[in-house]
């Protein structure tokens, strides 16, 4: 079995013993000289705010610190557990979706961009955020299959109703970065023509399930990686002296059970995002 709690641990072993070095992403950004190898790992935190610090302490054990993305919704800002990651020396970013909440209202996003980020950054530094681009709307949880079944009506008469149209990307676009105290964007900020980027979405590495994969550079278009004991054979072999990995630790469960409905789940957002865009998108 492939994304477990175990062969995520195996990948950060891979790569302290291939020589790699764990960068921040507000590192990253803020850094003019890099080292000869590294690897950037960014936590979006969709779902599952509890646990992110079971991950972060295992990670912090081995010597590792990653950066996490928190969403500012209420079961996800538990702000007692990010201050526990943030203590541990992991980096707290702000996973924004203040377009959805806005209903499009572009003033109003402002404004509650502002307001949550303010929060952020007065208790972890927050120095990068980045966009939640899932596309149900916030308050409702797709991703379990008990949810699946309790909604199935909706989702096979009412499919629509569950989307939100509106995009959380580029809040900054016509803004900068300075204005609001931040170094970038986890994505935007950073250029991928020298890097291996990868994402866990839909429990894969590969790239069909991945709308919104933008990185189409002459390193990422000729790889693809059929699965995390591959990532670490690629690891191994050092090809790709830089690597950017995108982990919802939420997939990274070890439960039989859970990864059933994990998949069920997905196979069922899979399809609806299809019949909506066309084509897949990412988180
Ligand atoms: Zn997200």
């Amino acid at each position: 079995m492939d994304f477990t709690a175990n062969m995520y641990k195996e990948i950060l072993v891979a790569l302290k013993n291939n020589g790699y070095s764990f960068l921040l992403i507000k590192d990253f950004i803020a850094s003019d000289k890099l080292p000869e190898r590294y690897v950037l790992i960014r936590h979006d935190v969709d779902l599952d705010p509890f646990i992110q610090l079971e991950f972060a302490e295992m990670e912090a054990e081995m010597n590792i610190f990653t950066s996490y993305y928190f969403r500012y919704i209420d079961k996800i800002f538990k702000k007692d557990i990010i201050s526990k990651i943030y203590t541990l020396g992991h980096e707290i970013g702000y996973h924004y979706e203040v377009n959805t909440k806005a209903q499009g209202d572009s003033k109003l996003a402002l404004e509650l961009f502002q307001e949550e980020l303010r929060e952020f950054q007065s208790n972890w530094n927050t120095q990068t955020i980045c966009p939640h681009g899932g596309s149900f709307n916030p308050d409702f949880n797709a991703y379990g299959l008990g949810a699946i079944i309790k909604n199935l009506p909706v989702f096979l008469f009412k499919r629509k109703e569950l989307y939100s149209n509106w995009s959380n990307f580029s809040i900054c676009r016509n803004q900068n970065f300075t204005d609001f105290n931040l170094l970038g964007d986890a994505y935007d900020s950073i250029d991928f023509s020298e890097i291996l980027y990868l994402s866990d979405t839909g429990r894969s590495w590969g790239k069909k399930h991945k709308r919104l994969d933008r990185v189409q550079l002459r390193i990422n278009k000729e790889v693809d990686i059929k699965s995390s004991k591959h990532l670490i054979q690629m690891i191994e072999a050092g090809y790709y002296p830089h690597i950017y990995l995108l982990i919802h630790l939420e997939q990274w469960k070890d439960n039989f059970k859970d990864w059933l409905g994990w998949y069920l789940a997905q196979l069922i957002r899979r399809k609806g995002k299809r019949i909506i865009f066309g084509k897949d998108r990412i988180n």
